[in-house]
């Protein structure tokens, strides 16, 4: 086999703090497996721009001017990590034999892609990069996201364990991806779904350089939700049982205050009348969200809406004018900012 060519997918939101750094460290590893002969020549950094509002657009694209190895895509607008590297993966994967997904902030160890590549060269469709241990990431988060594995592992969802969105696919795994229609795509459950021989390489993590992480709490447990909702039904099963349960119990309730009114004891306050009409109030509430929940979820489906849409595809500018969804997209900012160069 000739030498793979690779493609390192970097979804980008607001990062032009990190992208500096990014831009140089995947550069200089790109060339050197290029100089090793452990890749093509035409392997490729495809950055794709979250819809950021800061100037993260404008750097990638003068990157793609300045360097044959980079490639810039643009998304009309910001969809969430998992959809802009989906949206890198299924852009990438026509002119790649491997596709390594990577965060621009560089947190895990890039020095392990070469490991990648050679576990793809023995035959490994899928590569999962797992971390060693978390001690550079605070203890809040690491603690918030050992609970979300060890939930999803009681909801039943196979995930690999301290294993982000850092890892290889080829080519032909991406493409079984694409045949996975759910718009609630998550990645780290689906991935393991598609099956081929896969294997793990270990790394420890480190911290982030610049800029602040894109995944305040609220969006963390956001995703955690989705993460579970997505992919499993235990939480209305556990909603069915709680209320199964709390039904059984008010009947038991009714027997012994039916024995108390019996046996003369009638003195029966309205604390426990009003305790048990919030109770099974909120045990109502609860389940009907739950199962909204799950029937938000399947509207979006339904309704098939596109995971992304690009705007612009940078690509080996300016040999070839690169082609955009539509022309009045690829607007005079982006003309003036290819002449300054
Ligand atoms: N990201 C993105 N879209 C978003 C949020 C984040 O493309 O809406 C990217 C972000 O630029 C980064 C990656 O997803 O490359 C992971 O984000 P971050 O490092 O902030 O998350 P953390 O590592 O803190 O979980
Ligand atoms: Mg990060």
């Amino acid at each position: 086999m000739s030498e793979p060519i690779l493609t390192i997918v970097v979804p980008c939101y607001n990062e032009e703090e990190m992208l500096p750094y990014t831009v140089v460290e995947l550069k200089g590893l790109i060339d050197e497996m290029v100089r090793e002969g452990e890749i093509s020549r035409q392997s490729k950094i495809l950055f794709v721009d979250d819809g950021s509002k800061d100037d993260t657009w404008k750097m990638i694209y003068k990157e793609t001017i300045k360097n044959e190895y980079v490639r810039g895509l643009k998304l009309a607008r910001n969809v969430g990590h998992q959809n802009a590297l989906l949206a890198g993966l299924f852009t990438a994967k026509d002119m790649s034999d491997c596709i390594i997904s990577i965060d621009a902030d560089l947190q895990d160890d890039i020095a392990v892609i070469k490991e990648f590549v050679r576990k793809f060269k023995e035959g490994y469709d899928i590569v999962y990069g797992v971390r060693n241990k978390r001690e550079t990431d605070t203890f809040f988060k690491r603690s918030t996201a050992q609970v979300f594995y060890k939930m999803m592992k009681v909801m039943g969802v196979d995930l690999v364990y301290n294993h982000a969105d850092f890892r290889l696919m080829s080519k032909r795994a991406v493409e079984k991806l694409e045949r996975f229609k759910e718009t609630n795509m998550f990645l780290r459950g689906v991935v393991p779904l598609i099956g081929f021989t896969t294997t793990s390489v270990y790394y420890d993590r480190k911290e982030r350089l610049a800029g602040t992480t894109k995944y305040p709490l609220k969006k963390m447990l956001s995703f955690a939700f989705d993460g579970i909702t997505s992919f499993s039904i235990q939480p209305i099963r556990f909603v069915l049982f709680v209320g199964l349960a709390s039904f059984f119990g008010s009947l038991v309730f009714a027997l012994y205050f039916l024995s108390l009114k019996i046996f003369g004891d009638t003195e029966l306050g309205w604390t426990s009348l009003i305790t048990s009409i919030w109770l099974i109030g909120g045990l109502q509430l609860i389940a009907v969200g739950l199962v909204g929940e799950y029937i938000g979820k399947i509207y979006k489906e339904v309704k098939h809406r596109p995971k992304y849409i690009i705007d612009i595809d940078a690509f080996n500018v300016p040999m070839s004018i690169h082609k955009s969804e539509s022309d009045k997209e690829f607007s005079l900012e982006h003309r003036a900012l290819l002449e300054s160069n």
